[in-house]
């Protein structure tokens, strides 16, 4: 059969092959193995090595000091660690985020709800972007926390978190940042967006899966309450023995991406106007999301008559998804489309885009040709 082409890379994408070349030399006996918390020989010391310098990788593209690196399982892992390290150290917490943030945000802030923290879910413009002057409205004198993130996964559209860095610092109130789909796609400084917890992910930036890490300003130092007990590793933060070959990729891959990134940016760039171009020709076409705002290789779409459900089973030869989060069989359209207010309707026939590396011009016409092919053929067949 043939493989379909990929134009999911926002759900996670391939590890770039230096990536993988470089994970390798650290499982096996005639590779680095060692625990890197073996203080008494060498084989510990060199695996400390490779992760102190991923670290550093880590570290260098958002600007932060490697002290400041906490390595986690993934961007859950680091929203979890981030939120709950916060809330536990209050009584009587109050924290602001909105109603477009990742599950891993969404779900521990339900849980929080439920534990008795208060929480205000801020909503977004219609271009998916949580407004700076509603987040400072939703202070209180309890507020702990603000939660957001920095590039909306579904949608591509990016906050204004600088603006709202500034005004948290000034009131000091701490601000995490979901910055998953935005490291390697835009420059990111934890100095310039002033936050002072941020998440991040590997397997969104051509990494391996299983590996992220939170940032944790050091100065003046944001205190967490550990999530996950253990040997005290990460400075007591996150405890678990660190998987080696995970931190060296997760660190390659982001030293690849900060390389990269300027002509990465105008490469998918590019291949957002020719897909856009060539659906030109095709009616009653929606865009979602800030047009302006955005990272260029997330494209939401939302086709007139037409259910995501069969666009998807017509676009065989494509690998896409919906921008429903199809959790249930009652198939819910996307809480995040319903977070900027688009219909119902338009939001069940939503489809998510997403391009990056490995997207060739070729797959991109293939694709506009699929996809005009099969929204004609459903349209006609009504
Ligand atoms: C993918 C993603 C996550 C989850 O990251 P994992 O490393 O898969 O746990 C969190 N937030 C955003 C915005 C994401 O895109």
């Amino acid at each position: 059969m043939k493989k379909p082409v990929y134009l999911d890379y926002a759900a996670t994408t391939p590890v770039d092959p230096v990536v993988a070349d470089e994970m390798v030399k650290y499982l096996t006996q005639d590779g680095i193995f060692g625990n890197p918390a073996s203080r008494t020989h060498s084989f510990g010391w060199q695996a400390e090595a490779a992760v102190e310098n991923a670290r550093r990788q880590v570290a260098d593209l958002i600007h932060a000091d490697p002290r400041e690196i906490v390595w986690t399982s993934g961007a859950t892992e680091s929203d979890n660690l981030a939120i709950k390290g916060v809330a536990a150290l209050h009584q009587n917490a109050h924290i602001v985020t909105s109603t477009v943030e990742h599950k891993a945000v969404i779900d521990t802030c339900h849980w929080l709800e439920q534990q008795g923290v208060e929480i205000t879910w801020l909503n977004p413009g219609p271009d998916g972007r949580v407004a700076p002057e509603e987040v400072i409205e939703a202070l209180q004198g309890n507020t702990v926390l603000v939660s957001l993130m920095l590039v909306n996964n579904e949608l591509g559209c990016v906050t204004d978190i600088a603006t709202i860095g500034e005004a948290l610092r000034e009131r000091g109130v701490l601000l995490h940042v979901d910055a998953a789909q935005a490291a390697g796609k835009l420059p990111v400084s934890v100095k310039t967006l002033k936050v002072d917890l941020l998440s991040l992910s590997a397997h969104k930036v051509y990494g391996p899966k299983g590996v992220g890490a939170l940032y944790v300003r050091r100065a003046p130092e944001v205190r967490l309450e550990a999530q996950i007990h253990g040997g005290g590793h990460e400075r007591g933060m996150r405890s678990g023995t660190l998987p080696t070959h995970q931190i060296v990729g997760m660190g390659r891959a982001f030293d690849v991406a900060g390389q990269c990134l300027e002509d990465e940016v105008i490469r998918l760039e590019e291949l957002r106007q020719r897909f856009l171009s060539g659906l030109d020709q095709l009616e009653g076409v929606h865009f979602n999301g800030s047009e302006e705002q955005r990272v260029p290789g997330i494209v939401n779409l939302s086709f007139e008559g037409v259910e995501a459900e069969s666009l998807m089973l017509g676009l065989r030869y494509l690998a896409v998804s919906s921008g429903s989060a199809c959790a249930s069989a009652a198939m819910e359209p996307s809480y995040v489309l319903r977070g900027i207010g688009v219909s119902d309707q338009l939001a069940h026939r939503a489809l998510r885009f997403s391009f990056g590396r490995f997207t060739t011009e070729e797959e991109v016409d293939f694709a506009c040709q699929q996809i005009s092919e099969v929204v004609q053929r459903l349209r006609s067949l009504r």
